[in-house]
Order: C-alpha cells, then sequence, then structure tokens
C-alpha cells in the first residue's frame, strides 16, 4: 500500500548529501565558528579563500587552535539553515512519494524512527551578541603572510585557519591590535545597541574580554621567546600566566628580571592586571582576599565585583608591549 513511501524512506536512510550554499557578507566573507565546545569563537574567512586555500582534512580557530575537517565550521545560525534546508529536502522527497502512493496516509508528519538526523547545537557559555551594526567596525580584517588566506575576527587571534601559521612576533602584535579594534570600536558598539542595560553589558565584556586576551597574548608570546634557550627546561603550564613565576624564569634564562625592563609603577600596574584577568577568568570577576594581598589594591573589598574600565586596559596593552619588545630583543643577540 505505502510501497513508493518506503521505497523512498530505505533510500533516505544513511547518508545524504544535500547541497545548501551558506552566504557570505558584503565583503565576501563566510562567518565560522570553532567546534571545540570550551571555545566556540566565531571568525570570518574570505569565501574564495575557505574554497581554495584552506583544506578540507585542517582548519585552524584563530583564537584556540582546535583543528577539525572543514564541515565542522558552521555557525550555530548555519547549522539551523542547514537542517532546515535538509529537512526541507527530505519532506520534499517524502511528499513526492505519498503522491505517488495516492493513499490515506497520515500527511502530518513522517515517523521519525525512519529518519535520523544528528545535529548537535551546543549551548554557549560566554556569548557576547552584538548586531552587525556593531561588530563589523571592531572586525580586524588580517591576510596569513604564510598563505595569504583572509580572513577577520573580533578581538585577539593567534592562528591563520588555513595553515596554522603562528609566529609568536606578529600574533602577539596581532592580538594587540585586535583588542584596540575592539575597544576603539566601543562608541559605535554602545550606539547600535537601543537597550542601554544590554549595551552596558556588551561593553562590559568587550572590555573584560580585552583584559583576558591582553595577558594572553603576552603569555604566548613570552613562552615563545623561553623557548629560544633550548638548553632550559619547559616551564609548567601557565608559569607566563604569574608575573612573579614568568620574571624568574626570564631572569634564569637571561639574567634580567621584568623589573630590568619596566619601572615599578609600570610593575605595579601589570600585577594588578595580571590578577584581574585572574579574578574574572576563574572567580567570575569576584573579588578575593588574595587579589587584595597580592596587588595592594585598596580601591577593593573582598566580595566585591571587579570593575574593569576601558583606560586601564589600554594601559595593560602598552605595557605588556613595551615589555615583551624588550624580551624580544635580549633574545635577538647571541
Ligand atoms: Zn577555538
Ligand atoms: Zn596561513
Amino acid at each position: 500500500m505505502f510501497d513508493e513511501l518506503l521505497r523512498e524512506l530505505r533510500r533516505l536512510e544513511g547518508t545524504h548529501k544535500v547541497s545548501v550554499s551558506i552566504a557570505s557578507d558584503a565583503d565576501g566573507y563566510l562567518d565560522r565558528e570553532c567546534p571545540s565546545e570550551e571555545c566556540q569563537f566565531e571568525f570570518k574567512v574570505h569565501d574564495d579563500d575557505w574554497r581554495d586555500t584552506v583544506r578540507d582534512e585542517e582548519v585552524f580557530c584563530p583564537f584556540c587552535g582546535h583543528t577539525a575537517e572543514s564541515g565542522d565550521w558552521c555557525t550555530q545560525e548555519q547549522a539551523e539553515h542547514l537542517k532546515k534546508a535538509a529537512l526541507e529536502h527530505v519532506q520534499q522527497r517524502i511528499g513526492r512519494a505519498m503522491n505517488r502512493d495516492a493513499e490515506n496516509w497520515n500527511r502530518s508528519q513522517p515517523s521519525r524512527s525512519f529518519i535520523s538526523m544528528t545535529m548537535s547545537v551546543n549551548s554557549r557559555p560566554q556569548q557576547i551578541l552584538l548586531p552587525p551594526a556593531a561588530a563589523d567596525p571592531m572586525r580586524l580584517k588580517i591576510t596569513c603572510p604564510a598563505c595569504a588566506c583572509r580572513y577577520a575576527v573580533i578581538g585577539a587571534a593567534f592562528f591563520c585557519p588555513a595553515c596554522g601559521h603562528n609566529a609568536s612576533d606578529l600574533m602577539f602584535s596581532q592580538a594587540i591590535a585586535g583588542i584596540r579594534n575592539a575597544l576603539d570600536a566601543l562608541p559605535s558598539v554602545r550606539a547600535a545597541i537601543p537597550d542601554r542595560d544590554a549595551a552596558d553589558t556588551t561593553v562590559r565584556l568587550i572590555i573584560e574580554n580585552g583584559l583576558q586576551n591582553a595577558v594572553t597574548a603576552f603569555q604566548r608570546y613570552a613562552e615563545a621567546l623561553y623557548a629560544r634557550f633550548p638548553s632550559l627546561s619547559a616551564p609548567r603550564r601557565n608559569a607566563f600566566q604569574n608575573l612573579k613565576e614568568g620574571s624568574e624564569l626570564w631572569n634564569g634564562a637571561t639574567g634580567k628580571p621584568y623589573s630590568a625592563y619596566i619601572d615599578a609603577a609600570e610593575q605595579a600596574a601589570l600585577i594588578r592586571y595580571f590578577q584581574q584577568r585572574h579574578l574574572l577568568a576563574h572567580r567570575q570577576g569576584l573579588v578575593d582576599d588574595d587579589y587584595v594581598t597580592r596587588t595592594g589594591d585598596t580601591t577593593y573589598r573582598p566580595g566585591q565585583h571587579l570593575v574593569v574600565r576601558e583606560s586601564p586596559v589600554r594601559e595593560c596593552l602598552s605595557i605588556v608591549e613595551t615589555l615583551i619588545a624588550a624580551m624580544a630583543s635580549d633574545t635577538m643577540t647571541p
């Protein structure tokens, strides 16, 4: 009775390719999202480069370096779009089969036991929602010096999506430029979000994100510079996230602690910023006893929430730039 339909359903079992196009933006860039659950970094890759330069087997997340096949980088919006298009395709085929049967078939829904479609859509932990008018000016466009792939990010980027290129000096300056770009765009971000509270929250997240990325950018470059001393054993993970520990390691390598490069006021400020990053990353921004003890920052009592402003983040950027440039020049001379 349902011969045609059953035949069609049997054909639908297994894997099917349905080609659905995903639109790129006005500049020809395609939205992508890191499939790593801890990351979910959103970025863009030029449509032509995604097709011609990026390899199917391996794509790199510009932020965390996670690698996955090229099919795994859809944004949640694109995944929804693909799911809908695939369902429509299936529904059309079933619809046609049912017409061919010309029988009394409950037309409401195809039985789910026949068609299984897997589409994992992750919940997003720390999402910054931005209207395009706010996101666009924050975006930093980058061309990889190694493979010429064009990509764009908001905030910091450390890897080329196509070839994984991560020359530490370039990635550092790129990350700092990305953070400054995002801070420069704050007025337009604010203007683009009509709801005052939502605008405040977004601006706060961007600033906090900038501080965290500034420390991460410093850490990664410092690790790379330290690795230029092959006789020294590798430091513990995240040692360069800690200023005191990093300075001791660097002193061991070069005979110079950080205090040889930056003055006391700059050191005190950096200690504060690195500790603030720690609070943002691990304590949801809540000030604890350790923070007050380590920084001597008496503007906060334990239990208060950190308030990170734009100008301190800019100060942090310029101090880490000064420090790391001096450290880098000390690795150049034989
Ligand atoms: Zn990632
Ligand atoms: Zn590249």
